[in-house]
């Protein structure tokens, strides 16, 4: 058994592939998962053998979002480096908590979005809330057709996960019916929207990815290097990169919306669906 919160697999030539090794706790995301996720991309990134990323997860769901268990019990990140604008964790009021979200849930996503190498999400069972994130911030996604989406976070009292990236992978009319209703979506769904790439039976969905994760690493370096670099380009230049930001504000808002409103103790996220309301 490696119990490493990341299983870094080299299973063909090029080919490096991530795993996210929590399976008994569905992949949920602690502080730690976030931190060793980077340092696995970045292992990959730095690996000049490693031409094609694919992430993918232990157990029967591919993620299910934030370990909130950890986070509302203020798990430190002060830990960890700052990899982004981590800076302000022990200040008052809402600017702790926002720079933890900031720096966890917002700047390593982009770092992850931009990395200079193609990255292919491979998706099967549950994807939840923070679990979007990950598959959003790879290139490609393939999901096994077992595979169900969801945000609920609105019923958190929050208008939708920290990387909001819902009106380009949903489109807008969607993504409001979804994020309104707290509906979850299937693969085939999803790659009606366009959110996913390819949707196969969930005993293909390993052999499958591996063998489009290997085509595209045979391929010229700098020029896939280059070909993600200008279509990320072009998505940022629609606004998605300015609207992200604006939203992780307004998110954020919520958060403090919630503390203030329901005024919950050892719950910085204010997340009034899951803390009992004070007397
Ligand atoms: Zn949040």
């Amino acid at each position: 058994m490696d119990d490493a919160l990341i299983r870094f697999e080299r299973p063909a030539e090029g080919v490096a592939r991530l795993v996210l090794n929590r399976g008994p706790a569905r992949n949920a995301q602690s502080v730690d998962l976030l931190y060793a996720l980077d340092d696995a991309f970045h292992d990959a990134l730095r690996d000049d053998n490693v031409r094609a990323i694919i992430l993918s997860g232990d157990g029967p769901d591919f993620s299910a979002g934030h370990d909130l268990r950890k986070l509302l019990t203020d798990e430190p990140v002060a830990r960890f480096e700052a990899r982004g604008g981590g800076a302000g964790y022990g200040q008052p009021g809402g600017h702790a908590y926002m720079a933890r979200e900031r720096e966890m849930f917002f700047d390593l996503t982009r770092r992850w979005r931009n990395l200079a190498k193609p990255t292919i999400a491979q998706v099967h069972g549950n994807c939840i809330a923070a679990g979007l994130i990950l598959a959003w911030a790879c290139d490609l996604i393939v999901a096994a057709d077992n595979a169900v989406f969801s945000d609920p976070t609105v019923a958190m009292g929050v208008c939708g996960v920290e990387w909001f990236a819902h009106p380009w992978e949903l489109g807008s009319r969607k993504a409001k019916e979804l994020l309104f209703t707290g509906s979850s979506w299937t693969a085939a769904e999803a790659k009606s929207f366009g959110m996913v790439n390819q949707v196969v039976p969930p005993e293909e969905l390993a052999d499958f990815t591996l063998s489009m994760a290997s085509r595209i690493a045979a391929q010229p370096v700098l020029a896939v290097k280059l070909a993600k670099e200008a279509i990320n380009g072009a998505v940022d230049l629609q606004g998605q990169r300015a609207a992200l930001d604006m939203a992780f504000s307004v998110h954020q808002l919520c958060h403090y919306h919630n503390r203030e409103q329901f005024g919950f103790e050892g719950n910085p996220a204010g997340m009034p669906g899951l803390m009992q309301k004070k007397p």
